[in-house]
């Protein structure tokens, strides 16, 4: 079943210790919905500018993806520059701006308002909020945000989470959010915020999940090199809620695999800049992966 994913549509310049990219296809909505696209058709919200190239929205039909919600409009497209440490976990931002993000009126086409399934990535809660205000009975609803959120548009998250199925944020945040240590701790309380799925992603060390059956932890793929994992975390939620969508049963019966296969991709991610290797991959590349991971944990 479809997918309506609506998030930041960027252009993202990223220095590593040892290269720098500039001007990248990049923004949340962009990671998930080439993450989502190997297991189902995404229906894409988001705002790029004038000087958004020709060759990313190539990019997002190779993937099937539909850019119906996708606005151009003149001026420039969101950008936003980041610095990694030597570590590769470490991130430092170096700028953000905004441009046509500034006056973004997400209106969906009439034909996305009955997607089942519904990603609402990293963006200000006011305009999730607005995307949600718009759909009609979607099945499942998920989340995700960052720290800047926390900061300055809290009362507008808060209320966004009695709206939604599912709530994924990292650890760092989950600690800010409810001022606790142990994740364990975190989880209940963000429960109570409204959430009957909560997920923490803990970067390398993979991702947990609390909900009506209990705990889950689902492993990153361990990896010997890591480029750049700016957006591993939009690959990781992008390929789970995929995977949610394209699989019959309850939400249940899936949900564990689903972080798996979100692991997967977000592996794929971080083996190179941007979107340069997730647009590489192949489903039956991710389903050895998969397999990989398996049995790794399994004991
Ligand atoms: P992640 O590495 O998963 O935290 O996500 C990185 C992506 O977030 C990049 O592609 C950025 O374009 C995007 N991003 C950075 N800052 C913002 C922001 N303020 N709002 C929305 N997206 C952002």
């Amino acid at each position: 079943m479809s997918l309506l994913i609506v998030g930041s549509t960027a252009l993202d310049s990223i220095k590593t210790p040892n290269a720098e990219n500039p001007r990248l296809l990049g923004g949340s909505a962009s990671h998930a919905a080439v993450a989502a696209s190997f297991f189902t058709p995404v229906n894409l919200v988001g705002i790029v500018g004038e000087d958004f190239p020709k060759k990313y929205v190539a990019l997002y039909r190779k993937h099937g993806i539909n850019l119906d919600g996708l606005q151009n409009v003149p001026g420039k497209t969101f950008h936003w520059s980041g610095e990694y440490e030597v570590n590769m976990n470490n991130r430092r931002t170096l700028a953000t701006e905004l441009g046509v993000f500034e006056t973004f009126n997400p209106t969906l086409p009439e034909a996305y308002r009955r997607t089942p399934y519904v990603l609402l990535a990293n963006i200000a809660p006011s305009l999730q909020h607005h995307v949600l205000d718009q759909m009609k009975k979607p099945k499942f609803v998920v989340a995700d945000t960052m720290d800047l959120w926390l900061n300055i548009a809290l009362q507008d998250l808060l209320k966004l989470l009695k709206r939604v199925d599912a709530f994924v944020l990292n650890d760092s945040e989950a600690r800010q959010l409810t001022d606790q240590d142990n994740v364990m701790v975190a989880l209940k309380q963000i429960h109570k915020m409204g959430p009957k799925y909560v997920i923490v992603k803990k970067g390398e060390h993979g991702a947990i999940l609390s909900g009506p059956n209990g705990i889950f932890v689902a492993p990153a793929f361990p990896l010997e090199k890591v480029m750049d994992p700016t957006g591993a975390g939009d690959s990781f939620v992008g390929g789970m809620i995929g995977y949610i969508a394209s699989q019959k049963g309850t939400v249940d019966s899936k949900i564990r695999r689903a972080m798996v296969h979100g692991s997967v991709v977000a592996s794929f991610c971080c083996e190179g800049f941007g979107l340069q290797q997730t647009t590489r991959v192949t489903s039956a590349k991710i389903a050895q992966r998969v397999k990989t991971l398996e049995k790794l944990v399994r004991f």
